[in-house]
């Protein structure tokens, strides 16, 4: 059974097709990478899978069950992160505050109730503890120690980037979406991002979809490509059968 099935789906925007019958499936523990021109679809197919959007037309599953109807936090609930192709965090937040907020649907006693632990030793702050050393491990992870206290506005963009890659993290997630991680980032910046998103696969067994737009970026850590134009796919293979089609060549890669 695929992790991520997507059957025949279609969203449209007034009289344009978004996404026109489009279907793919995911395998557990890939690296599965989208490209394809501004304007092909991409983060409207990641909209339409964790249910900003509701596609017309199609279905799609995860793990064998139908999530095309559930809400957004239905959908995260199941185990499925994303991050955004415009950063979305709290800037007037710490990066730990940040963090914190990707463990909400972890929290059983909700985050106001761990706000205000005015009894110690309670439920709450027992939670709150155990909450806060997930997000201390992340942080770890991902370097984040020094920008630990530090408000988002206030971080390089890259950083702010590995802050939203670690909230999708917080959440504990068997399937991540990622919308254009390593737009913005410099070389080693985006070096590093390579290196942990094949970690974040091979430690903890996390598949990873990923619309990107740096090919080499792609084409190293991808164990298969769609490439979509105008909301249909275009080809889907190996990294060198898609960079070596003659469609896809045309269609995008000729692109100056
Ligand atoms: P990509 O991520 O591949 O660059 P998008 O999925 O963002 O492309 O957009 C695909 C098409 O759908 C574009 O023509 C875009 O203008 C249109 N589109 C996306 N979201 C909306 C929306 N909320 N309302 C109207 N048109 C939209
Ligand atoms: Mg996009």
């Amino acid at each position: 059974m695929p992790m991520l099935k997507v059957s025949h789906i279609t969203k449209t925007f007034g009289g344009l097709k978004a996404l026109d019958d489009l279907s793919f499936s995911v395998e557990k523990g890939e690296i599965y990478s989208v490209i394809g021109p501004n304007g092909a679809g991409k983060s409207t197919l990641f909209n339409c899978i964790n249910s900003i959007y509701t596609p017309e037309n199609g279905t799609i599953s995860y793990k064998g069950e139908e999530i095309t109807n559930l809400s957004s936090n239905g959908v995260a609930s199941l185990g499925i992160a994303r991050t955004f192709q415009n950063i979305e965090l709290f800037s007037r937040l710490t990066t730990m505050e940040n963090l914190m907020l990707g463990r909400h649907l972890h929290m059983k006693t909700g985050l106001l109730a761990s706000a205000s632990m005015w009894w110690r030793g309670s439920k709450a702050a027992q939670e709150e503890i155990k909450h806060r050393e997930k997000v201390e491990e992340i942080i770890d992870i991902l370097d984040l120690q020094a920008y630990r206290d530090k408000f988002v506005s206030q971080l390089p963009y890259g950083i702010q980037k590995m802050v939203e890659l670690g909230r999708a993290l917080c959440m504990e997630p068997d399937l991540l979406l990622l919308d254009e991680p390593a737009a913005g980032l410099n070389n080693e910046e985006r070096e590093d991002l390579i290196f942990w998103i094949r970690d974040i696969r091979d430690e903890f067994g996390i598949t990873v979809v990923m619309i990107e737009h740096n090919m080499q970026m792609v084409v190293d850590i991808s164990d298969r490509i769609l490439v979509i134009n105008f909301g249909k796919k275009l080809a889907e293979g190996l990294p060198e059968e898609v960079i070596n089609h003659q469609e896809v060549i045309n269609a995008y890669l000729g692109q100056p």
